[in-house]
């Protein structure tokens, strides 16, 4: 089994958090830069192989607020299929990881998927061996935006790949349908931004005068939070998009919100910052040292 890193520790004010890890996944890099053209992305993403794909983090949170445990993301999953364009290709990654924690699947109480792509909520659900789906979390409730759950399960000809229904059907009675802003603790508000879908979320953490948030795909690439223009192609509303993005990020950068970033390369954590010539550079954070209170 291929070792990858998790468990990196951060905190923002009083809330302790840990970044897993689902592995990579690979996508075509022409798609996630839509537009730009290729001769100036591929000096942000020299990395291609031999099918074009560029590598994804799949990075998700798990966070304990108010004595709730919830569970950021769910990665790409381990069912059948699953993992075809994710490495390592065993499953059970994001769930090794979180046993690597201590936490079993039985103690998440909350999910919150940022939207409902395949490779963000593939562990909602797992398959045993006689083929019947069952939620992977058995005490959670998922929380996902109304609309996004809407679109999902009334997918059309260009969303019907990504929307699938093994991901979806067998959590329909464990929902929690936010519809606009959702405090799930006064530490943790699911929020939309939309723009990658119509129901795309994103989820911010605040504690004392610090804040930060998990971008879910607001960007696959940090140069895409950097230049506003560099919306992805896979954004179903790249106007909408790109104005999201712009007012996240420069809120960001005036409070120095700690970002986190599902698609980085791990732990994909780091801060947006401005340059002397005006232009937002995104700067790596270092986790927490180990074993540090
Ligand atoms: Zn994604």
């Amino acid at each position: 089994m291929t070792t990858i890193p998790s468990g990196a520790k951060y905190r923002i004010g009083g809330v302790d958090f840990a970044i897993v890890n689902d592995g990579t996944y690979w996508y075509d890099a022409g798609a996630i830069f839509g537009i730009v053209p290729r001769v100036m992305w591929e000096r942000a993403q020299p990395e291609l192989d031999d099918r074009y794909r560029m590598p994804l983090g799949l990075n998700c949170i798990l966070l304990r607020s108010r004595g709730k445990t919830v569970l950021i993301e769910a990665g790409v999953g381990g069912k059948q299929g699953d993992r075809d364009n994710a490495t390592p290709a065993e499953e059970g990654t994001l769930i090794t990881s979180l046993a690597a924690l201590g936490v079993a699947p039985a103690d998440v109480d909350v999910v919150m998927n940022t939207h409902l792509h395949a490779d963000h909520c593939g562990w909602n659900t797992i398959e045993a061996a006689d083929g019947s789906l069952t939620p992977t979390f058995p005490n959670a409730t998922y929380v996902i935006n109304a609309k996004e759950w809407e679109d999902a399960t009334h997918p059309n000809e260009r969303t019907r790949a990504t929307y699938l229904e093994r991901n979806l059907s067998p959590i329909a009675d464990r929902l929690h349908l936010a519809d606009g802003e959702y405090q799930i603790t006064d530490e943790l508000i699911f929020v939309p931004t939309i723009g990658h879908t119509e129901g795309h979320s994103t989820v911010v953490i605040r504690s004392g005068q610090e804040w930060g948030v998990y971008l879910g795909d607001m960007a696959q690439h940090v140069a895409q939070l950097e230049r506003t223009a560099w919306v992805s192609g896979l954004d179903i509303l790249p106007l909408v998009s790109m104005e999201t993005k712009k007012q996240l990020m420069d809120r960001a950068i005036d409070d120095q919100a700690l970002l986190v970033f599902c698609h980085g390369a791990y732990p994909g954590v780091g801060r947006m910052t401005r340059t002397a010539e005006g232009y937002r550079k995104w700067v790596d954070e270092a986790p927490l040292p180990e074993g540090s209170k």
